[in-house]
């Protein structure tokens, strides 16, 4: 199991942080409720880790990333917010 880096579902859900979905497919995105993906996976589970269990409700594609919705931020398009 990789030992995945960032903050977790878990300590999100301790900040009322949702959780951001960009399709790189399509440039899809949602804001994703902590609550709902508690309820499919692990608290421990990485936020850049969400997205290998996500796939694109628009276009299907697989190649989702993730991160934390902090208030304030915003949703930009392309923002570089990992650099691996
Ligand atoms: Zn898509």
């Amino acid at each position: 199991m990789v030992n995945e880096t960032g903050p977790r579902l878990a300590e999100l859900a301790g900040q009322d942080v949702p959780v951001a979905a960009w399709c790189l497919g399509c440039g899809h995105h949602r804001v994703l409720a902590v609550g709902d993906l508690l309820a499919r996976m692990d608290g421990r589970t990485a936020v850049a880790a969400v997205a290998r269990r996500l796939s694109c409700s628009r276009c299907g594609s697989r190649a989702i990333e993730t991160r934390p919705h902090y208030a304030g931020l915003g949703v930009v398009a392309g923002h570089r917010w990992h650099e691996e």
